[in-house]
């Protein structure tokens, strides 16, 4: 059967979608990035790395997720609400996927180790568990304020046989993690592999991390097929760098009746800092190789991002999500740290799920459009669960 492509593009020989994307790299990188793309055009159709990868998907993830049907969400609100369970995956999230991917491309490169960055720890905790399954070293950079708030996730990693380095300039967060972890890596990537948390950075990644997230999207499209006997009217995700959604869009953008939503976190406000949604109000800019809009002030200064989401506070998102924006294939809504925090109580209490306060963006904009599309089938994928959460909401958004 063919299929019309209508919107799913893959990029460019030099990485772009549209104008956003590329690789704004210095020479020596750029070369080991042109390596890992021609590394990965050759092992992503070939069938014994793809039976290695979907007998780890099957067997240690625990792939498909299953879809459910939350029918006491649905009747409170009245439309058909579907979840991607991603938060039932091994490690609670769908990182795994292209984690997993990732690190069999890094042996099959004959690298010994995997060189990350993490935020809440996430990302680290991934990768970390990938690498110890296939035998590689694993450095993830984080920084100190980062650790001090996520020590479970530290205490995970270092089980898991990673090492964490502290990264203590600027914010002593995120963006300044990805900062080091990309000098180090520049100085060693004969024998390392760079393994990007999202579907960011310079070119292959963006595609390379679709590629193996796009799982989800298949998967879900068949799976409310088999369920309904139909396509879902409605698709949400949130956004952060854009991995989960990206592929649960993916297996969505040639249906053209399926509407298709991101959420980003508009955290306390509208104001430079108080946000991390790049998509409404980013300008265009580089940062960490790639072109894409970027949170930055009137004189191009990258602004802190901020949500409540520690998974999401990052100043620039997928080069693929700018370009979905801009031919307006995708609609991306913003939703506040507040609407996050009852959604999370709302799944919580509705149907006995606890979600991560990322997939908790998600679920407060399917709740939205299901309140204004009464009837219609909303599916939301839900990206990771809440364990790790649970302390931060108790101590800082209690239910009276
Ligand atoms: C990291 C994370 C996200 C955000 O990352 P994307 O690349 O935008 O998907 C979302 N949900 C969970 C549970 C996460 O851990």
């Amino acid at each position: 059967m063919e299929t019309k492509i209508t919107n799913n593009v893959l990029p460019t020989e030099e990485g772009f979608f549209g104008k956003f994307g590329g690789q704004f790299l210095p020479e020596g990188l750029k070369a080991e990035f042109d390596k890992i793309t021609e590394a990965f055009l050759a092992i992503k159709d070939d069938p014994i790395f793809n039976q290695e990868l979907n007998d780890l998907l099957k067997n240690y993830v625990g792939r498909p997720s299953p879809v459910y049907h939350a029918r006491n969400l649905s009747e409170k609100y009245g439309a058909d609400i579907y979840l991607k369970r991603e938060d039932l995956n091994h490690t609670g999230a769908h990182k795994i996927n292209h984690c997993l991917g990732e690190a069999l491309l890094a042996k099959r490169m004959g690298k010994k180790k995997i060189i990350a960055e993490t935020g809440a720890g996430q990302h680290g905790v991934a990768t970390a568990t990938a690498a110890a399954l296939m035998g590689l070293e694993c450095d993830i950079y984080m920084g100190e304020v980062d650790i001090q708030k996520a020590k479970p996730n530290v205490d995970r990693m270092k089980i898991l046989g990673a090492n964490i380095i502290s990264v203590k300039s600027g914010t002593m967060t995120l963006k300044e993690a990805v900062d080091e972890a990309f000098i180090a890596y520049s100085k060693e990537y004969e024998t390392a592999i760079y393994a990007i948390g999202s579907a960011v950075g310079p070119h292959p990644f963006p595609m390379m991390v679709e590629h193996f997230q796009s799982i989800i999207g298949r998967e879900a499209r068949q799976q409310m097929i088999d369920l309904t006997g139909m396509l879902p009217d409605h698709i949400v995700a949130c956004v952060g760098g854009g991995s989960n959604s990206i592929g649960l869009f993916s297996g969505f953008l040639d249906d053209e009746s399926v509407k298709i939503y991101g959420a980003e976190p508009l955290g306390k406000g509208e104001k430079l800092g108080e946000n991390a949604a790049s998509l409404t109000y980013g300008k265009e800019g580089i940062l960490h190789g790639f072109k894409c809009l970027l949170l930055q002030d009137d004189e191009g200064n990258i602004a802190n991002a901020y949500s409540v989401a520690s998974g999401l506070d990052y100043p620039g998102v997928g080069p693929k999500h700018c370009y979905l924006k801009e031919i307006g294939r995708v609609n991306y809504e913003t939703i506040t740290d507040m609407e996050a925090i009852s959604a999370f109580y709302e799944l919580s209490r509705l149907e006995g799920i606890i979600p991560a306060l990322e997939s908790s963006h998600a679920i407060a904009l399917g709740l939205k459009l299901a309140e204004i599309n009464k009837g219609d089938k909303i599916l939301i994928n839900l990206s990771g669960r809440g364990d790790k959460d649970i302390e931060f909401v108790m101590k800082n958004y209690p239910l009276k």
